[in-house]
């Protein structure tokens, strides 16, 4: 596979330090807020990822976390925590605050058929190995204490700046006017805060009581779960200039390593050209989508016409696209899957082939995308060609295998059924529901006569009542 390094600028051949599991770390949410279709399309690239290095054999160890502390209103040291924050002006516990929002965003990846990583990791459990990781970056001589915390001293690291080829000198002097007195340089950077007294979420530290900073929550999860030196960590473009190149920072001063070999970043998702912003209302979430009839599998569609690695603009109208493209080629799978012609195991290794090398190829989503759209084209109509384009979706995740499409007819089809029913039969639906809660089986059968003879039929099944028309 090959993959664009942001360490090295270059596009090279993935080699993994251990050729029995590779090692993933994925930045994750910040959980005080719902996550916007812009947070979601990072995660959709993530996935892509996981799904295609699977997909070339090799085991997998993904972890991803939930920040959940710490990350402040500022991606550097400046303002209020934004989980606090949060807290504060919805009158609420932090924790219920996190909570909440961890399980919504549980839901969002779920709905985009995004894989849950193996280890989510929430930084608010994991306060002892971040207290050993700062306590060793000081030991080492990288930290020290001021009255506000303790911050790492990137003077005593020559390499700093290495990931997004910062001009140290140049940012040095721009922050010099603003700067807290304390800090040995302007570009120190707090990496365990003491907290203020209102500041709910702080725990005893050799520092007083005090919260970690968001970029040592990364170092010390990562390092738990996948060593001192691991293979890819991914993230949004944003985390370049300073959460990642921080996080390296860090590495250096506790062990002298890189993290990561290869650094991978998403770029960003424009909404009708410019940024998300809350001033302008164009900060969507999956639930705005849905309100407006669009599924996230839509959504996810949308994503793979761009590389990861170009901005991608979000509007309604390439929404409405994505939906109709999706649509087709649903129906184009569900054409191939009543047809009889054979195709060579040529042609069908062909495709294959062709589809895991542009995938391997950086995630080459667009390319991908063309390939199974020559497929589902196809003038002869073949069971074969399905099958071909339901493999391709383990990857894609856009629900466009035969089993899938079958899941979401039949849901459709309920939904039709349900909505033109008269009022009548509702009613006679729903008693027969109280019946069976009441396990009054006469009652029951009673009631699926009426309803037969209405011409509706009613199955009991696990998932509960299937109704259809006779
Ligand atoms: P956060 O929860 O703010 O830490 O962000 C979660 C992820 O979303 C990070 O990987 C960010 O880099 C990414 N991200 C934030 N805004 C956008 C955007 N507009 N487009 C794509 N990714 C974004
Ligand atoms: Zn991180």
């Amino acid at each position: 596979m090959k993959i664009y390094n942001t360490l090295t600028k270059t596009k090279e051949e993935f080699k993994p330090i251990n050729e029995e599991e590779v090692r993933m770390y994925s930045c994750g949410p910040t959980v005080y807020n719902y996550a916007h279709i812009g947070n979601l399309r990072a995660y959709i690239f993530m996935d892509l990822l996981s799904k295609t290095l699977r997909a070339d054999g090799y085991k997998l160890k993904h972890v991803m976390n939930i920040t959940d502390v710490g990350h402040l209103t500022s991606d550097a040291d400046e303002g209020e925590d934004k989980v606090q924050k949060a807290a504060r002006a919805q009158n609420k516990d932090p924790y219920e605050i996190v909570n909440f929002y961890t399980e919504v965003f549980l839901k969002d990846i779920e709905s985009l058929n995004i894989r849950k990583p193996d280890i989510i990791s929430r930084a608010t459990e994991h306060i002892p190995e971040m207290i050993e990781y700062v306590q060793k970056i000081v030991e080492n001589g990288y930290g020290y204490e001021t009255s506000t915390g303790v911050y790492f001293d990137i003077s005593k690291l020559p390499s700093y700046g290495i990931l997004s080829n910062k001009n140290i000198e140049g940012e040095q002097a721009g922050a010099r006017v603003a700067v807290d007195k304390e800090k040995r340089n302007p570009l120190d950077f707090a990496i365990w805060i003491k907290a203020p007294e209102n500041h709910i979420m702080k725990w005893e530290s050799p520092w007083g009581l005090c919260f970690p900073g968001w970029h040592i929550e990364c170092s010390a999860m990562s390092k738990k779960y996948l060593g001192e030196q691991f293979d890819i960590h991914t993230g949004g473009v944003d985390h370049i200039p300073i959460h990642h190149e921080n996080e390296i920072a860090q590495s250096m001063g506790y062990c002298g390593k890189i993290p990561a070999n290869y650094w991978m970043h998403c770029e960003f998702l424009l909404v009708d050209d410019g940024k998300m912003s809350k001033s302008l209302g164009n900060v969507y979430t999956l639930e705005d989508l849905r309100e407006r009839g669009f599924s996230p599998l839509d959504f996810r569609y949308l994503c793979l016409s761009a590389s990861y690695r170009n901005k991608l603009n979000f509007t309604f109208e390439s929404l409405k696209s994505a939906k109709t493209g999706l649509e087709r080629l649903r129906n184009a799978v569900e054409e191939h899957e009543n047809g009889t012609v054979s195709v060579s195991d040529e042609e069908m290794t062909k495709y294959k082939n062709q589809f895991l090398e542009v995938m391997n190829d950086d995630l080459d989503t667009p390319k991908a995308m063309n390939i199974v759209w020559e497929i589902a084209r196809k003038v002869n109509k073949s069971k074969q060609y399905a099958e071909l384009i339901s493999e391709m979706d383990e990857i894609l995740g856009i629900d466009i295998s035969v089993e899938k499409i079958a899941t979401i007819r039949e849901m459709e089809e309920k939904i039709d059924i349900l909505a033109t029913l008269d009022d009548e039969t509702k009613q006679l639906i729903q008693e027969r529901e109280v019946a069976r809660a009441n396990k009054d089986w006469a009652k029951s059968d009673e009631i699926r006569e009426k309803l037969t003879k209405k011409g509706i039929s009613v199955k009991d099944t696990k998932e509960g009542m299937e109704i259809k028309r006779m």
